[in-house]
């Protein structure tokens, strides 16, 4: 995943209370039982909320950790229980073209449905709820939280979120009466059966297409490519989702200009030239620590080659680079200014360039909570009750 928990004070991600729920207690516990799943024979259960379509005993847990079957019932252990939280940059999921320069709540549970080796939150990703130490937060909450420290939008980040769908769900809900907007930081990895149930509550997503060959998602990832390739698609022909796209380039493992190039050419001819491209460094971790972090000439080769292919905005992240930018595509006059991730110069005039008066793709209104005044003496309430998450 791209989203990094790190590079953040250690306090701000602080886990506060341990949340144990060994798996003979679950419904003891009051654990969510969880949608997308089928019975079987001999107690066991089918979820097909991702492609792995896992087959789970009584008494297991899927792949995934997080969605464990207790009397042939099929639980969400996460549902409502965080184990980081904070407040990062929307430039950091990374979006470029939603809200720049705003502030987002950001949040992750345990567990995830990809085993990919170089992850960067494995600490995290690779851990079952008890096994981490999480917070109480159900969904209202995590609203009022959102609005207490400013944020214009919900970040569901750091793991993979679709495998927590049920309390994605449930905030969305709780943030749309508000008027907070909600964003995916994902993998890809739905089946079709969600989809919907899923993105059709969501207003952004930065999807991770971890490579272009079959064989770097079967041995890096431990999963498939193609699928991946059909949610893009189901995002750019069926949902109002802005989305955007990560490429986190790895030295020898899918660094290839011809696979750099290949991404490029199916994103332009199947959803366009302006959705935004971020090639992204990898640094050394997890399993990955054989490898050099990505040297800068190789994102600024891979960004040549994908708009000499046709894509609008490309963009190279965790450099410091003049790539971060946003560029008019037609009279190239500098848009946005950043660095790092942070914004500073904002020259878009209503989401059109102020020269040739070109409109940029993108979703740059930030709009005011609903009934901010008494929503905002209600989130400060409510705030005190979590000071221990040190936001
Ligand atoms: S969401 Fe988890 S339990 Fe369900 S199919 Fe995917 S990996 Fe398996």
């Amino acid at each position: 995943m791209q989203d990094s928990k790190k590079n953040h004070s250690k306090k701000s991600t602080q886990r506060v209370a341990t949340s144990r729920k060994s798996e003979l207690g679950l419904r003891e516990s009051g654990v969510h039982e969880a949608r997308w799943w089928e019975p079987e024979p001999g107690g066991k259960v089918h979820c097909y909320l991702c492609p792995r379509h896992c087959h789970i005993g009584d008494g297991q847990a899927g792949f995934c950790f997080i969605r464990a079957n207790e009397g042939g019932k099929l639980y969400s252990l996460g549902y409502a229980h965080p184990a980081a939280v904070q407040i990062d940059p929307i430039e950091k999921k990374p979006l470029n073209h939603f809200l720049p320069g705003t502030r987002v709540f950001s949040m992750g549970t345990a567990g995830c449905n990809m085993g990919c080796f170089f992850c960067q939150n494995w600490d995290i990703s690779k851990s079952r709820t008890d096994q981490v130490r999480s917070s109480y937060v159900p969904p209202e909450d995590v609203v009022a939280l959102a609005i207490r420290n400013g944020c214009p939008s919900i970040a569901f980040t750091y793991n993979e979120p679709t495998i927590w769908g049920e309390y994605v769900i449930d905030i969305c809900h709780a943030a749309g009466e508000r008027g907070i907007r909600t964003v995916m930081v994902s993998n890809g990895y739905i089946t079709r059966e969600a989809f919907h149930d899923i993105y059709d509550h969501i207003d952004a997503a930065n999807i991770d297409l971890k490579g272009f060959t079959e064989n770097f998602y079967g041995r890096i990832t431990l999963t498939h490519l193609a699928p991946v390739l059909e949610t893009l698609e189901w995002l750019k022909n069926e949902t109002n989702v802005w989305f955007e796209i990560t490429n986190l380039i790895i030295p020898t493992l899918n660094d290839a200009p011809s696979e750099t190039r290949a991404l490029a050419e199916w994103i332009l001819e199947h959803l366009g030239p302006d959705v935004p491209l971020h090639f992204t460094a990898f640094h050394p971790d997890f399993k990955l620590r054989d490898k050099p972090s990505t040297p800068p000439e190789t994102l600024h080769a891979a960004r040549r080659a994908a708009m000499e292919a046709g894509l609008h905005y490309v963009y190279e992240g965790n450099i410091y680079s003049d790539g971060a930018h946003t560029f008019c595509p037609a009279c190239k006059t500098m848009l946005i200014r950043r660095s790092w991730h942070d914004v500073e110069e904002m020259n878009l005039k209503n989401g059109c360039c102020p020269k040739c008066g070109l409109a940029i793709p993108g979703r740059w209104e930030n709009s005011e909570a609903k009934g901010s005044k008494r929503i905002a003496r209600e989130a400060a309430e409510l705030g005190a009750r979590y000071d221990d998450l040190n936001l």
